[in-house]
C-alpha cells in the first residue's frame, strides 16, 4: 500500500503557514481547524518547514507569554523529513517511529501534494489487517 492510496480517500489539501506568521496566529489556525501540525511554506510552495503542538509547547515552557509574537521561523523545524506518493505506508511508520514524530508531508518536484498524519497511517493498517482477516475468513469458510 502506498501514500497515494491514502491521499485518494483524504485528498491532498494541507494547512500551511508562512514563516513570518506569529505563533500566536499558528495556535488560532491549529485550535480552528483541530489539527496538530502546520506545514509551513516558502512561497514558490516548497516546504520551509513544519511547526507542531509540541514546538508551541516549548516555546512556551521557554519563553511564557512572550512566544506569542515570536515569528513561526524561530520555533519550526526546519529540516522535515517528508515523503513521495510512491512511497509505502510501511515505510512512513517506519519513518515516523525512528524519528519520533506524528506528520510528514508529501512532495512531488520540490511541491507539497499532501500530508499523512500517524491517524491516516493507523487507519490505512487497521483496514489492510481487517481486510486480510475477511480473506482468510473466506478462504477457511470456502474450504
Ligand atoms: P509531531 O509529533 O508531528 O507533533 O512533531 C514532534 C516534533 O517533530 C516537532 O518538533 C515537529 O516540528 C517535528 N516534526 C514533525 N513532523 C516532522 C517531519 N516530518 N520531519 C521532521 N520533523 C518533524
Amino acid at each position: 500500500m502506498t501514500i497515494a492510496h491514502i491521499l485518494a480517500e483524504k485528498g491532498g489539501s494541507v494547512v500551511t503557514t508562512t514563516p513570518d506568521r506569529t505563533l500566536d496566529e499558528a495556535i488560532h489556525l491549529l485550535a480552528e481547524k483541530r489539527i496538530g501540525a502546520l506545514v509551513v511554506s516558502n512561497p514558490d510552495g516548497s516546504v520551509a518547514g513544519i511547526i507542531s503542538e509540541r514546538d508551541i509547547m516549548r516555546a512556551l515552557a521557554e519563553r511564557g507569554g512572550g512566544a506569542f509574537d515570536a515569528p513561526v521561523s524561530a520555533h519550526m523545524t526546519a529540516d522535515v523529513v517528508t515523503c513521495a506518493r510512491a512511497t509505502t505506508v510501511e515505510d512512513v511508520m517506519q519513518m515516523m517511529t525512528k524519528g519520533r514524530f506524528r506528520h510528514v508531508p508529501v512532495c512531488e518536484a520540490g511541491r507539497l501534494v499532501g500530508l499523512i498524519s500517524i491517524g491516516d497511517v493507523v487507519k490505512s493498517r487497521i483496514a489492510a489487517v481487517e481486510a486480510e482477516h475477511k480473506a482468510l475468513r473466506d478462504y477457511i469458510t470456502m474450504a
